[in-house]
């Protein structure tokens, strides 16, 4: 038991320490214990009560002096991929095993700035590789609705501390999906905004045109806190927007986006969403989707419906060219990144060896995981003279067929897009084992996105049947700059449905 579970929301929290009712020491005393009690031992992959709770003892100086921020003395964990200066930073790695950032990722930097609490680092697939948390290091992590179930992946650490209630918010990335998907294999909601809203300074690198960062917590409400604070222009990120479509990205504007799309809809009475037209892709509706996943889809789009909304059928065809489009960039992108993991100026280095190319070669097999060398080999090779053009080149190429699709159903067709996030519900820990290409086919709903860098979130909207119900989520994509709008809409099924607020164990 922590003093979290007594909270649903982050701003119900908030009210509680501003109108000091506890204290951000005593809370996060509370949820440090809960963390290290937590049955999960892979969970968590550092934690520092020293550290912690001097952030606390400076949030209550803040809350004390009545103009703390909302987010002052809110207990967040962070994915293992954001550096931050005192808690070890490993990307779930035994290459960066013992790696120790002597600055903040600017995500961390902005949340401590607005008083956030964090109670340590999270684990994730090893360098964010990966669909169920399994590739890290120090082992898998549980699903908190089903300990035999992988929560999703790559921030599946994230994910499953928010279902857990270990935590109400913690961050995340999202490269082809690791936000969204984990979100919605643990009944939780995430978003990934904008491709160039959210600085990548300090979040160890995978596939820079397409890593993005974004928050994991219960509910659109409560993500709209974290992402308005974790966003905005960053010089130190050469990626970073600075504006688009004339408007400036600087703190406030998801918030101030939210604000006039929740005034508009409250001007609509009983049918808020009326002339909201809901683009459904029939790609996203193909015969590798489940149908426990396909009817609670349909029972999502049911309610948008009742809110006022219209439902169109629209299509993007190369939706099932995102794979091997995604497989061939995010590999090659990857493989140019994690070559400065050299064994000299980063990171593990092997014992025995007989030469400097002897050492680089042992220290990579050795500190990388198997999906990682994976990927590396897969990069290499794309890029490789005479294959640059096949491979690579004709994915980039690909890559624009598919932003260009995405702008024809979002310019004119539809206003926002829904569709499942994942063909079906959190699998067994170890399924794939023998088939690593099994998880791959399994994003393609939330790759084309990313590769188009337009704004999604997932949100819980039911759950399997069976002895041990898993959630499922569905993904609202949005056009470019249009995060604030897509959290107005999703807080609006969250008024009208409450598969965001049930909790593992009490189903
Ligand atoms: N599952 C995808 C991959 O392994 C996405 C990972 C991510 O978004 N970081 O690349």
């Amino acid at each position: 038991m922590s003093l979290l579970d007594e909270f649903d929301s982050i701003r119900a929290l908030s009210d509680a320490l501003h109108a000091r009712r506890l204290s951000a020491h005593e809370l996060t005393t509370s949820a440090l214990q809960a963390a290290r009690a937590y049955s999960d031992p892979n969970l968590f992959l550092h934690i520092d009560e020293s550290l912690s709770l001097a952030q606390a003892q400076a949030a209550d100086a803040l809350l004390a002096g009545g103009q703390a921020p909302a987010l002052t003395g809110i207990p967040i964990a962070h994915k293992d991929l954001f550096v931050t200066r005192g808690w070890r930073t490993t990307a779930a790695s035994r290459m960066l095993a013992d790696y120790v950032s002597p600055f903040d990722a600017t995500v961390v930097a902005r949340l401590s700035d607005a008083g956030a609490v964090s109670l340590g680092k999270v684990s994730c697939d090893e360098f964010a590789m990966g669909s169920g948390n399994e590739n890290a290091a120090s082992g898998p992590v549980q699903n908190p609705w089903d300990p035999t179930v992988v929560p999703g992946g790559s921030s599946g650490g994230s994910a499953a501390a928010v279902a857990a209630g270990l935590v109400l918010g913690a961050t995340g990335t999202d490269t082809g999906g690791s936000v969204r998907q984990p979100a919605a294999l643990c009944g939780v909601s995430g978003i990934k905004p904008t491709y160039g809203t959210i600085s990548r300074y300090g979040i160890i690198a995978y596939a820079s045109s397409l890593d993005q960062a974004g928050p994991i917590a219960r509910s659109a409400r409560d993500l709209l806190l974290l992402l308005d604070t974790m966003s905005g222009f960053d010089p130190m990120d050469s990626t970073s927007l600075e504006t688009c479509d004339q408007v400036p990205n600087l703190p406030g504007r998801i918030q101030a986006a939210f604000d006039q799309a929740d005034a508009y809809f409250n001007t609509q009475g009983s049918q808020p969403l009326a002339g909201l037209r809901i683009g459904v892709p029939k790609e996203f509706f193909n015969a590798g989707l489940s149908d426990q996943v396909a009817r609670a889809t349909e029972s999502a789009l049911r309610v948008f419906e009742s809110l006022g909304a219209t439902r169109v059928s629209i299509s993007l065809p190369r939706t099932e060219l995102a794979i091997p489009t995604y497989y061939v960039i995010a590999p090659a992108e990857a493989s140019s990144n994690l070559s400065r993991y050299d064994g000299v100026r980063y990171g593990y280095r092997t014992e025995h060896y007989t030469d400097l190319a002897d050492m680089t070669s042992r220290s990579r097999t050795e500190g990388f995981g198997e999906e990682v060398r994976r990927r590396i080999l897969v990069g290499t090779y794309v890029l490789s003279h005479g294959y640059y053009d096949a491979y690579y080149l004709q994915a980039q190429r690909v890559r624009r067929m598919i932003v260009d699709d995405f702008q024809k159903a979002l310019g004119g067709q539809c206003d926002v897009i829904m569709g499942p996030v994942t063909p079906n519900v959190a699998r067994p820990i170890g399924d794939n084992r023998q088939d690593p290409i099994a998880d791959w086919l399994a994003d393609i709903y939330t790759l084309g996105v990313s590769l188009a860098g337009l704004p999604a979130m997932s949100i819980p909207c039911g759950f399997s049947h069976g002895t041990h119900p898993l959630p499922i989520g569905l993904q609202i994509v949005g056009n470019y700059f249009d995060e604030g709008r897509l959290l107005a809409l999703a807080d609006r099924f969250q008024q009208a449905t409450d598969w965001h607020q049930r909790k593992p164990g009490q189903q």
